[in-house]
């Protein structure tokens, strides 16, 4: 093809993931589409990958369908397993085509997979498919959750493909380019301790070293470090998500990265009042993975990497199993410590004192009270502003203000330095799920300007614009509760 030639769009490809033993990925046949068409380019994003911007829109269609492949192509699905709701199963890429590791000038790897172009060798019973209203959903809420300062993968483009998908209902079709550090899960470990030997899950935790985390090659013991490592990553994630009140709603182990990057944008949605039980996916019908709950369940997911180690952890089993345990015991302080530490920011509070958890805590506990809208709430505080909602009228919350009042100004710190941090932590819009889903539903139905006009401004989320103002309303009281589906 000449527009294969044509510098490849700018993709220069190093697949190392083909290095690894062949049980780790299958070779995926390509499944050409109708009419593949670009709907959305990320261009700020193509930039930042030295991609042929131009190109890559006017001829790239059928390459980000999944119908043609650029040169020097992996064109591999990856194998992994995963706790699925608690439960273990064989699962691997069952819908996501990796067409290659781009690397940049800098030297810089991603991964650039097709979510959504066809069947691959783990497609089990399923299509491969994927419909344009869930992938419009990960580009968008990857993008917000990019600008919101959380480690994520990214969203290249959106490309429908010009075919139905059949599910419940008939939908187009589409195809979500994803970018990532890599792909790696606590899933891929845990498939090969589950069904490859030894060798292969040291060849995969050597990999994994390399690539992420290359200074732990000359740690004493080097899967402690990783695992500690992977433990770190996780607990500054999760408390990142807690700060922004984002649920991600299916936080099986094989939706959790070994880089650290939020991963799977499924049925995740944003809280609006404060409620540590808030759950909406429509499939967590225990609350497992409940706002509050996250915290609990990245240490969970964590265990499971650890047992999936244990084999290069120690020659003797009670040896690793004891490093292991040490490990992971540490997993609860290092995530209050991030937590706290940016809860603190949060509210402007510029120093460490005895006392600022409880603070903390406080107000949450009367946010829950009262209801109060955990966005908005922060950013009045943040702007000096209490407005009238039943909260700031409540006795409690003045109790509480003169106390955080007191504590933003001590030791010689003034109220100005405290807003001005807070500003640049507590955003003004976050991706709310019933403007979300009015965008999503107008661009399906032909009209994309509500859809571009909030990625837009959740572009830019911490300084104040005209039509920010909008985007801080909170759903009406007779609009029914959100529920989120999982985007298949
Ligand atoms: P997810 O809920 O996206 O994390 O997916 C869980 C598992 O189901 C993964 O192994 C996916 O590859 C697989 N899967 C999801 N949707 C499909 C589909 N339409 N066809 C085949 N496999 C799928
Ligand atoms: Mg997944």
């Amino acid at each position: 093809m000449t527009n294969q030639t044509k510098e490849n769009y700018g993709f220069h490809f190093d697949n190392s993931y083909l290095q690894l033993p062949h049980e780790f990925y299958g070779k995926v046949k390509l499944n050409p589409v109708e009419e593949p068409a670009i709907l959305l380019l990320n261009r700020t994003l193509a930039k930042q990958l030295e991609l042929d911007v131009d190109a890559l829109f006017t001829d790239g269609a059928p390459i980000l369908a999944g119908s043609q492949m650029p040169n020097e192509a992996a064109q591999i699905a990856q194998a992994y397993a995963g706790h699925q709701f608690g439960h273990f199963n064989m699962l691997g890429d069952g819908r996501a085509l990796l067409i290659g590791e781009h690397v940049t000038t800098n030297n810089t790897r991603f991964d650039i997979q097709l979510k959504g172009s066809g069947r691959t060798p783990y497609s089990r019973g399923g299509d491969g498919r994927a419909a344009l209203g869930p992938m419009l959903r990960e580009f968008l809420i990857s993008e917000a959750m990019f600008a919101l300062h959380v480690p994520t993968t990214r969203s290249l483009a959106v490309t429908t493909t010009g075919e139905p998908i059949y599910r419940e209902q008939i939908y187009e079709g589409a195809v979500l380019t994803r970018v990532a550090a890599s792909h790696l899960r606590v899933g891929t470990f845990q498939y090969a301790a589950n069904f490859c030997d030894r060798d292969a899950l040291k060849e995969l935790a050597d990999y994994a070293i390399i690539r992420h985390y290359p200074q732990l090659m000359h740690a004493e013991n080097r899967y402690v470090a990783f695992l500690e490592k992977v433990l770190d990553r996780q607990a500054s994630l999760v408390a990142n998500w807690q700060f922004i009140g984002f649920i991600h709603g299916v936080m099986n182990t094989d939706n959790m990265t070994i880089s650290g990057e939020t991963i799977d944008y499924g049925p995740c949605a944003f809280m609006d009042h404060y409620n540590r039980s808030t759950v909406f996916s429509s499939i967590d019908t225990q609350g497992r993975y409940a706002y509050g709950k996250q915290p609990q369940m990245a240490g969970w997911n964590i265990t499971r990497l650890a047992e999936s180690l244990l084999p290069l952890i120690h020659d003797d089993v009670d040896e690793a199993i004891q490093l292991a345990q040490k490990t992971i015991e540490q997993f609860p302080t290092l995530y209050e410590a991030y937590y706290y530490n940016g809860m603190r920011e949060k509210l402007g509070m510029l120093t460490a004192e005895l006392g600022d958890e409880a603070l903390v805590d406080e107000l949450l506990t009367l946010m829950e009270e009262h209801e109060a809208d955990y966005t908005n709430t922060l950013r009045a505080l943040s702007e000096n502003k209490r407005p009238n909602k039943p909260i700031f009228q409540s006795p409690n919350f003045g109790e509480w203000e003169q106390k955080w009042m007191t504590r933003i100004t001590q030791r010689g710190a003034t109220l100005e330095e405290a807003l001005k941090v807070m500003q640049s932590v507590n955003p003004i819009v976050i991706p709310r799920n019933h403007q979300v889903e009015q965008a999503i539903q107008a661009f399906v139905e032909g009209d994309t300007a509500p859809f571009l006009e909030l990625l837009q401004v959740l572009t830019n989320p911490f300084h104040l614009q005209p039509e920010h103002q909008k985007y801080t309303q909170l759903p009406s009281e007779d609009e029914p509760p959100f529920v989120s589906y999982c985007g298949t």
